[in-house]
């Protein structure tokens, strides 16, 4: 069992290593982790190398919370996956690059690479535009998330969710790596996107697949 000082870290660990990976720059992006019934959720507006495990804020899913330190403002967005989806217990929210260019651009990532499973579908959506910190922007992506642990954001980022947070760091990585791909394929005519039975079909091999 995680220990909250242990959430509390490896919250701290998960900024930094978006921020090392290129993942999120400045203050850009936010974790948060399920914590009893509430959740453990970064601050606002600290960059990841200034961030302590004290500085990471503990919330219930009413918006209530002890402490000088401010939420993100994000808040309500992580509140509203943690609260719909009993499935998950890690959400990680970014501005990577080529998520966020496809993002702007309104343009969901097809299946035109077997990794595009990882996100729990054959296609990763772009959730509608809302601005950000917003009801709205939560209600939209709770919709968008809906049967995946990924999606990208309408001119905004992606987010990534998951039962444990190295497995959620895992996909944003995942879905910024095939948002490349499919950047890259634009440039040369567009993908040859996987059709038929192939989505099936890897999900099959995926549960298998490993040390398992
Ligand atoms: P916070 O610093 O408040 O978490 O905001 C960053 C962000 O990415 C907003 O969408
Ligand atoms: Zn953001």
């Amino acid at each position: 069992m995680m220990t909250e000082q242990d959430a509390r870290e490896a919250l701290v660990a998960a900024m930094v290593q978006m921020d090392a990976g290129g993942l999120n720059h400045g203050t850009a992006g936010n974790v948060s982790l399920r914590l009893g019934d509430g959740f453990l959720v970064s601050p606002s507006g600290i960059p990841a190398q200034d961030l302590t495990p004290d500085s990471i804020v503990l919330m219930r899913f009413d918006g209530q919370y002890d402490g000088p330190v401010k939420p993100s403002s994000e808040w309500r967005m992580h509140a509203g996956i943690l609260a719909a989806r009993q499935d998950v217990n890690a959400v990680v929210h970014c501005h990577s690059r080529f998520a966020t260019t496809l993002a702007c651009a309104h343009k969901p990532i097809p299946f035109l690479h077997y990794m595009v499973a990882m996100s729990g579908g054959s296609e990763i959506p772009v959730a509608p535009y809302a601005t950000f910190g917003t009801q709205a922007l939560a209600d939209n992506i709770v919709t968008s998330l809906k049967g995946r642990n990924a999606c990208l954001m309408a001119n905004h980022g992606q987010i990534a969710v998951a039962k444990g947070l190295r497995q959620a760091l895992a996909i944003a990585g995942e879905v910024e790596t095939q948002a490349g791909y499919y950047y890259g394929t634009l440039a040369i005519g567009g993908p040859q996107v996987l059709g038929g039975d192939s989505f099936d079909q890897v999900v099959a091999r995926f549960q298998g697949y490993g040390q398992v």
